[in-house]
C-alpha cells in the first residue's frame, strides 16, 4: 500500500538530522545556517559619527541665517579632530568621526557656503544627523542566534565585525547514481535504445542548488555486481540518491542491493502523481532516496522530498519551504486518492497568484516542467478542482 504524501514526507524529516558544524569562510557561508550564537564583540557604530556630508557645528549655532566661519575640514577616515568652537563650523565628511565641541551636523544642503564661511537655511537641534555609538549594536549583544540564516545582510553584520572565518552547519555530501543499461555519459552519442544520463545532472544542479555537495557516482548496470559496487560507494556519503530501477520491473534492482546492503526501508510507494514508486530508507546516519527514472518524476521528488531534508540536515529551518496559495485558471480533472503534482506557470494578477497548467501533465514530458514556474500540489481526496479555486503552489523560483 503507498504511503500518503504528508507521511512520506515526515517520515523522512524524522530520519534527517543536523550536521556537525565546521568553519567556514564567510563567503562561503551564504545561504547556510550558524551552528553557535554570535554576539557583537564591540559597538556599532564603533564611534560616533557623521550622517551626512555637512558642517559640524555647536547646538547655540545652528538657528536659520546664522554665519559662521568654517575652522576645520574632517575627511573619512580622518583622525585628527578640530575642535568646534563658538561662532565656527567645522566641513564633516559622512562617516568622519564627530569633533570636540560638535553637537549636531548641518547638511551641506541646507547651508551656502562662501570665502571660508557658511550660512545656515534651516535651523537644527541637538543630536541632528549624528550616528551615536552603539546606537545600532551595542557591544555582547546576541545579534545573530544560533539557527539563523546567513543571508547578504547577516554577511554584512559579520563582515562588520571583523569575522572572516564563521561556524555553520557542514554541507551534505550527497552520492548521486544513475542506474540503466539504457544509458550513456554526456559526450557520447547514443546508439539504437540509448539515451544520454540526463537526471545525474539534473539531479546534481538540484543539490547544490539546495547548498548540497554533490559526488557523481556515474552509472550503476541492470546487474547486481554493477549494483552492489555503486551504492555501496554511495552509502559512505550523507545522502545517497538514485534514479530509475526502483519499479517492479524484472530489472529494477536498486531496493534489493539497497536491503542486502543494510539500507532499512522506511517506505516505498508514496500515494502521488507522478512519482509513485519513490522509496527512502537509511544506513546509519546516511539518508537513502531511490527516485524513479522519468526526468520529470525525478525532478519533482527531488523538490517535494530530497530538497526538504537538504535543508534539514543544513539546519535550516522551516525545512518544508512554505507553499503559496494560488488560484486555477482552468478546471483540472484528477485521479482520486493520490496527491497530483501539477506543473504550472504561476502570474501575478491584480495582486492574486494565478495559476494555469503548463501544458501536457504526462511523466515523459519535459517541456511543461521547462515552461513550469512552480508546481500545484492537488490533495488526494478530490478528483476536480474548478476554475477559480485555490491550490497550494510551490514556487521553484
Ligand atoms: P526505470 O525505472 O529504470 O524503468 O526507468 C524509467 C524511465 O526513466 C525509463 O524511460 C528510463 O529510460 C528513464 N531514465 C532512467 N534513468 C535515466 C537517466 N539517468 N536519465 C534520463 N532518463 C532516465
Ligand atoms: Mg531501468
Amino acid at each position: 500500500m503507498p504511503i500518503q504524501f504528508e507521511d512520506a514526507r515526515n517520515r523522512i524529516l524524522d530520519a534527517a538530522g543536523t550536521l556537525d558544524p565546521e568553519q567556514a569562510q564567510l563567503l562561503d557561508a551564504v545561504g547556510r545556517v550558524l551552528a553557535e550564537d554570535f554576539h557583537a564583540p564591540w559597538d556599532l557604530p564603533l564611534w560616533d559619527n557623521s550622517a551626512m556630508d555637512g558642517f559640524a557645528v555647536r547646538a547655540a549655532d545652528a538657528a536659520s541665517g546664522k554665519e559662521l566661519e568654517i575652522t576645520g575640514y574632517i575627511p573619512a577616515g580622518g583622525a585628527e579632530l578640530p575642535p568646534v568652537a563658538p561662532g565656527c563650523a567645522v566641513k564633516i565628511m559622512t562617516g568622519a568621526p564627530i569633533p570636540p565641541g560638535c553637537e549636531l551636523v548641518v547638511p551641506v544642503e541646507e547651508t551656502e557656503e562662501r570665502d571660508g564661511r557658511m550660512r545656515l537655511l534651516k535651523s537644527l537641534r541637538v543630536r541632528d544627523h549624528i550616528r551615536f555609538k552603539g546606537e545600532d549594536i551595542a557591544a555582547g549583544a546576541r545579534v545573530l542566534p544560533a539557527g539563523t540564516l546567513l543571508r547578504p545582510p547577516e554577511i554584512s553584520l559579520l563582515a562588520s565585525f571583523g569575522q572572516s572565518l564563521v561556524q555553520v552547519h557542514r554541507r551534505p555530501r550527497v552520492a548521486i547514481l544513475s542506474t540503466g543499461d539504457e544509458l550513456v555519459d554526456l559526450g557520447m552519442l547514443p546508439g539504437p535504445g540509448q539515451i544520454i544520463n540526463s537526471n545525474i545532472y539534473s539531479l546534481a544542479a538540484a543539490v547544490r542548488d539546495a547548498g548540497g555537495d554533490p559526488q557523481l557516482l556515474g552509472i550503476a548496470r541492470d546487474n547486481l555486481k554493477s549494483h552492489r559496487d555503486k551504492l555501496a560507494r554511495g552509502l559512505k556519503a550523507d545522502v545517497l540518491i538514485t534514479s530509475a530501477g526502483v519499479s517492479a520491473g524484472d530489472r529494477d534492482l536498486v531496493r534489493d542491493v539497497l536491503a542486502e546492503l543494510g539500507v532499512e526501508q522506511k517506505f516505498w510507494k508514496i500515494a502521488i502523481k507522478p512519482g509513485r514508486p519513490t522509496a527512502f530508507g537509511v544506513k546509519g546516519e546516511t539518508l537513502v532516496f531511490s527516485l524513479p527514472g522519468n526526468p520529470v518524476s525525478t525532478m519533482v521528488t527531488f523538490e517535494m522530498f530530497v530538497r526538504p531534508a537538504l535543508r534539514k540536515l543544513q539546519g535550516v529551518t522551516p525545512a518544508v519551504r512554505p507553499f503559496a496559495k494560488a488560484r486555477l485558471a482552468e478546471s483540472i480533472r484528477k485521479r482520486p486518492e493520490r496527491v497530483q503534482f501539477l506543473r504550472v506557470q504561476v502570474r501575478l494578477e491584480e495582486g492574486r497568484l494565478i495559476a494555469s497548467s503548463s501544458g501536457d501533465q504526462n511523466t515523459g514530458i519535459v517541456r511543461t516542467m521547462i515552461r513550469a514556474n512552480g508546481i500545484a500540489v492537488l490533495p488526494a481526496e478530490r478528483d476536480r478542482f474548478e476554475a477559480g479555486s485555490e491550490v497550494d503552489v510551490l514556487l521553484l523560483d
